[in-house]
């Protein structure tokens, strides 16, 4: 997977990127990430970027030109114009940070994972010129409902996302499919509710907690069934707790589910 990361801060990704597991998927090879400074694609003498908007208001948006060209000379292709647009491959993906796009969840990183190259549009000050929006991008996602002064963060966060579901960044595979936001497998929760309605289980359950050692710790300790060694008693343990910490933390996932199989669990 290539990530193209467009931007007029290429230093900020200098950090984020550097550690941990997407450093070790770097430099084994399974991505490549090329910050991309926005402003060599200006051609004027104060490389401006932005622009007053149309039809006034506070602040600056950034211009299509350098963005397009930006894209252009990444991918080493025009993208047309209005009269005659062209056609991306099919598993390349241009991506516009944006607070009023779609949401990003852990099933858009799934469907990234897939892809063969990312192309990040990471905007500043008001926003990005919309043609941006319509006929450059291909996604316009948000990270969640505030509002942030920048794409960088939102374009690292996605890279994050997406690199530790590609096959051998994380060291054990089954870390991705046992965590927070897993597909429910079609076998556990069942797929009606009591009354016989379809129950949604795409978006998955949150992560079941995690202890480790000391056993005792100030006085609290860790629950008795994780110490007793009976594999089967800890998976139910573990299924329980999710469900309750779905319940309590992200009530608006799986509610009918959740309410299902905790009514058949009995009390806590
Ligand atoms: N005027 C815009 C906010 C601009 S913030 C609005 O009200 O929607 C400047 C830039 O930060 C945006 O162009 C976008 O690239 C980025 N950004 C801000 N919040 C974001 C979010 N929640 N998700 C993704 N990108 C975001």
């Amino acid at each position: 997977m290539r990530f193209d990361l467009i931007t007029i801060f290429p230093e900020f990704f200098a950090g984020p990127l550097e550690h941990g597991i997407v450093r070790k998927a770097r430099e084994a090879g399974l991505i490549q990430i090329h910050v991309q400074d926005l402003r060599e694609f200006t051609k004027d003498r104060h490389r401006s970027v932005d622009d007053r908007p149309f039809g006034g208001g506070e602040g600056m948006v950034l211009k299509p030109e350098p963005l397009f060209e930006a894209v252009e000379f990444l991918l080493g292709e025009s993208i047309g114009d209005a009269a005659a647009k062209r056609a991306l491959e099919p598993k390349t993906a241009i991506v516009l940070m944006s607070a009023a796009g779609k949401r990003f969840t852990q099933d858009t990183a799934r469907r990234y994972a897939q892809l063969d190259r990312m192309l990040f549009i990471c905007g500043r000050y008001e926003g990005v010129d919309e043609r941006v929006a319509e006929h450059l991008a291909t996604e316009e996602v948000s990270i969640g409902d505030f509002v942030l002064s920048g794409g960088e963060l939102p374009a690292a966060l996605m890279v994050d996302a997406v690199t530790r579901l590609l096959p051998g960044a994380l060291g054990n595979e089954a870390s991705s499919q046992n965590e927070s936001f897993r597909v429910l497998e079609r076998a556990e929760p069942p797929s009606v509710s009591a009354t016989g309605k379809p129950l949604s289980a795409d978006r998955g359950l949150l992560d079941y907690p995690h202890y480790t050692r000391p056993a005792d710790f100030r006085g609290w300790q860790v629950p008795e069934v994780l110490i007793g060694g009976n594999h089967a008693e800890v998976a139910k343990w573990r299924r329980e707790q999710a469900l309750r910490k779905t319940r309590r933390n992200r009530p608006d996932l799986n509610f009918a589910i959740i309410a299902v199989c905790l009514r058949r669990a009995g009390p806590a």
